[in-house]
């Protein structure tokens, strides 16, 4: 794979202008909340970036459907264990009974022609050969989180 040294918080903001017409239209505010300690990671760009891509979309989804507004808050740390990218909408959130099942390719709870099921299969895929992985955040909370973990190795410097 393709890696380079870069700042993950510049690719994740690259790739909400490439959205951003569809986020202002869908009235949905962005939050960025970016440790300012985060240092370059070795990664591949391109992929990492249909990770964020898939993220954003499915959270555009999850809001767009339930009251046409919301807010998106990507929050980007660096804690003991790894590094952590957090995405949090506040649409309707995962269903208990479907949690387990969002990662399997081709799972979607989409109609024909709106979701493929594979966003979540495919990106789990390229942070895992990353090393990483990513997880949905707790139950409890409203909205939906998913966590794109990446290991404290990856950093350049
Ligand atoms: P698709 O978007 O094509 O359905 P994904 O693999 O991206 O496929 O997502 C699988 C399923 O996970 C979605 O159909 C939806 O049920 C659920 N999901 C993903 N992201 C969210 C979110 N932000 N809020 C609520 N449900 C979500
Ligand atoms: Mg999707």
């Amino acid at each position: 794979p393709l890696r380079t040294c870069i700042s993950v918080t510049d690719l994740i903001d690259n790739t909400l202008e490439l959205r951003k017409y569809v986020l202002d239209t869908a009235n949905i505010e962005v939050v960025r909340d970016y440790s300012p300690d985060m240092p370059a990671l070795n990664i591949d760009p391109g992929q990492l970036q249909q990770v964020f891509l898939n993220l954003i979309v499915n959270a555009e989804y999850a809001m767009k459907k339930t009251h046409g507004r919301g807010r998106l808050t990507i929050t980007a740390r660096k804690d003991p264990d790894k590094f952590r990218f957090l995405f949090s909408d506040d649409g309707p959130g995962v269903p208990k009974e479907v949690r387990d099942k969002i990662f399997q390719p081709f799972f979607t709870t989409k109609v024909p022609g709106e979701g493929t099921g594979l966003g979540l299969s495919l990106s789990r895929g390229i942070v895992l050969e990353h090393a990483g992985d990513i997880v949905l955040g707790g139950i409890g909370s409203s909205g939906a989180t998913f966590i794109v973990e990446l290991p404290l190795g990856l950093a350049c410097s």
